[in-house]
């Protein structure tokens, strides 16, 4: 049913396999039956080397991994005819100024933006370190983020929201997705999105990553954002070549939200 995967990366993240080189990925892409890929990189980089904000923050407009994808892409792309590729960024907010710009302003050759929020605003701490909160400040953070998410949503520069609700979610700064107070949290961010045309990502990642009880209802979300009438981008988030074009929590949402082939996003990138 899915032949498309918007959400790849490559062992220039330095945290994914060592064997996920981009010919690697497009090979694993084409035995998958994957027609459309897009492969990207994290900018800032996320890394070892890079594992506290401050460290991640120097990597604002560095674009070193996004060009190196490129120029392997012009060496092996020819070779995998069945698979049209297409160069994307996942890309932060930035979460000190919180305007809603980006980490990156160059975005030159880049067809595909999948915006992203993987900092805490105010930049305290990475959505996956393991800090718990009382519910008041976990409401308190989560208005915060999902005002700034709205921001960068209306700067025109993401088309696809990745991983909507991750850091809220995983942190568990609000209740989970079947208590309507949390939907009503989203709904603005939901219909900023709709009217500026950005995707809501299902994202299969995502999946292995929130706590029980927000996974479980994550499908109420979706079926939220069916409500606003998005458009829904699939995207494995694999980080080695098996992972590629694999979908099944993804599969389980797009069944439980009766999201429909014709609620699914493409890229309009040639
Ligand atoms: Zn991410
Ligand atoms: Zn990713």
């Amino acid at each position: 049913m899915l032949d498309w995967d918007f959400h790849t990366h490559t062992v220039y993240s330095k945290h994914a396999h060592p064997d996920m080189t981009v010919a690697n990925s497009l090979a694993a892409a084409a035995a998958a039956g994957i027609t459309r890929l897009v492969i990207l990189e994290h900018v800032p980089e996320i890394s070892v080397e890079r594992n506290t904000v401050a460290q991640w923050k120097k990597g604002k407009d560095e674009r070193t991994q996004l060009d190196a994808i490129a120029a392997d892409l012009k060496e092996t792309e020819a070779s995998f005819p069945s698979v049209k590729v297409l160069r994307g960024v996942e890309l932060d907010a930035d979460p000190i100024a919180l305007d809603g710009s980006s980490m990156l302003k160059d975005l030159s050759g880049i067809d595909i933006v999948l915006g992203s929020t993987h900092v805490f605003p105010g930049g305290a701490a990475f959505w996956f370190d393991k800090v718990s909160l009382p519910p008041e400040r976990g409401w308190k953070i989560a208005l915060e983020w999902a005002a700034w998410a709205e921001r960068f949503v209306r700067s025109g520069v993401p088309h696809v929201l990745s991983h909507p609700g991750d850091l809220v979610a995983a942190r568990e700064l609000v209740p989970p997705f079947d208590k309507e107070r949390t939907l009503e949290l989203f709904d603005p961010l939901l219909s900023a999105m709709a009217e500026c045309g950005v995707a809501f990502e299902l994202n299969e990642l995502l999946g292995a990553k929130l706590p029980p009880a927000y996974r479980e209802t994550y499908s109420a979300l979706v079926r939220r954002a069916r409500g606003h009438r998005l458009k829904f981008s699939v995207g494995s988030d694999a980080h080695s070549p098996a992972g590629v074009g694999k979908f099944n929590w993804a599969i389980e949402l797009i069944e439980a939200a009766g999201v429909t082939a014709s609620d699914l996003w493409q890229p309009h990138a040639s």
